[in-house]
């Protein structure tokens, strides 16, 4: 195991369109939630000890927490870390400060995913964001400024937003990684109580403008939604999509590890949400076959530009005649022209980054078909 999530879940305000597990803060919940987080990554280590490559503190607002809470937060870590390691922290600009940020440094953060979503206030309000533009502009050259990678999470194709000037000032500033949504209207959320709906041609026309104005800055689209400049990817993301193992701490934390010894290629573990993890109960396990590990990794792998390598697919899974039972759909699918084959992997083009569906589900109707469901729970 060398990467590692956490999740934190407590947030000064929660915002409408969120369907994180997250929770307002209140009087001892933090106490409470480092306590169980203590016992959780003692247990941990002891099975899977690392040293990481990557460790992200997701949430939530990580950075909501006081100093000597993160402190204590990152005493409960036993794991060694490689030379390299990327430390990331999710914060909003509102809880940054220069004496903030010289204290995540020290605790051994070198990366800050900025949750900055625009620079345009009636963008933020519109969100109920707790910043404003100002604030967002000020976190973001504070964070540069102390050393730090840094990203940016803009959401694009709101009403009200000039896309393209929110994507010029990301480019402008000289952050390393941006990270350009559109708005998720998730079921239940205020927004989608409000009756709120996505306008799927802005959003297209948002994101057209993010491949142009962000690569003509030198940040190149690597993943869906994802643009970067050489050697600033998201090192704990990348282990998500190549589907690596990693651990997973905290209520609703996820984790993925491979099981050699069986019953599946992989098993899934989530851990239940706050009070129930509070109190101790173990997470939820779930084998994953080698039909379902196939059909996972073909669609997070193929939300990279990268692509997918089948042999090591073949490998992982144990289904030998994998390339063979998807050439028919691959030849297809480059015919048109949402895939490319080389003769190492398989990759979508920039329409197949666009279109990610219509270039994975063929490939899962092939693997349906020639292979039955897996068996395992
Ligand atoms: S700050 Fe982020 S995690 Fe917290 S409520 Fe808002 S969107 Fe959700």
């Amino acid at each position: 195991m060398r990467h590692l999530y956490l999740h934190v879940p407590f947030c000064p305000t929660l915002c409408p369109y969120c369907d994180f597990h997250v929770v307002r803060r209140s009087a001892g919940a933090v106490e409470a939630f480092l306590a169980r987080l203590e016992e959780e990554a003692a247990a941990l280590v002891a099975s899977h000890h690392g040293p990481l490559a990557t460790l992200y503190l997701g949430g939530g607002t990580p950075s909501y927490l006081r100093d000597r809470e993160l402190a204590r937060l990152f005493a409960a870590l036993p794991w060694s870390l490689e030379s390299d390691a990327e430390v990331t922290l999710e914060a909003n600009p509102g809880t940054l400060s220069p004496a903030r940020l010289e204290h995540l440094r020290a605790l051994g953060v070198n990366r800050l995913s900025l949750g900055v979503q625009s620079f345009q206030d009636p963008v933020l309000a519109r969100l109920g964001r707790a910043h404003g533009a100002a604030g967002a502009l000020e976190a973001v050259e504070e964070a540069l400024a102390a050393g730090f990678r840094v990203s940016l999470d803009l959401i694009l194709g709101l009403p009200e937003q000039n896309a393209r000037a929110d994507l010029e000032t990301a480019a402008a500033l000289g952050v390393g990684h941006v990270s350009a949504y559109t708005l998720q209207i998730e079921p239940g959320t205020p927004f989608a109580l409000a009756g709120l709906e996505p306008d799927p041609d802005r959003e297209a026309e948002a994101f057209a403008l993010a491949r142009t104005v962000l690569g003509d800055a030198g940040l190149e689209r690597y993943e869906v939604s994802n643009y970067a400049r050489p050697g600033e990817e998201a090192q704990h993301n990348l282990a998500y999509w190549r589907m690596a193992a990693w651990g997973g701490l905290g209520p609703a934390a996820s984790a993925h590890f491979y099981t050699p010894e069986g019953p599946g290629v992989t098993e899934r573990r989530t851990n239940p949400p706050l009070p129930r993890w509070a109190a101790g109960e173990p997470p939820a396990r779930e084998a994953i076959g080698p039909r379902e590990h196939v059909k996972e990794s073909l669609m997070m792998g193929l939300r990279l530009r990268e692509g997918v390598d089948l042999a090591v697919l073949a490998a992982r899974s144990g289904l030998a005649d994998l390339e063979q039972t998807l050439a028919p759909a691959v030849e297809r699918l480059a015919a048109d022209g949402l895939l490319e084959r080389t003769p190492a992997r398989l990759r979508p083009t920039e329409a197949g980054l666009d279109r990610l569906h219509a270039a994975v589900l063929p490939l899962w109707e092939a693997l349906e078909a020639a292979y039955p469901p897996d068996g395992v729970s």
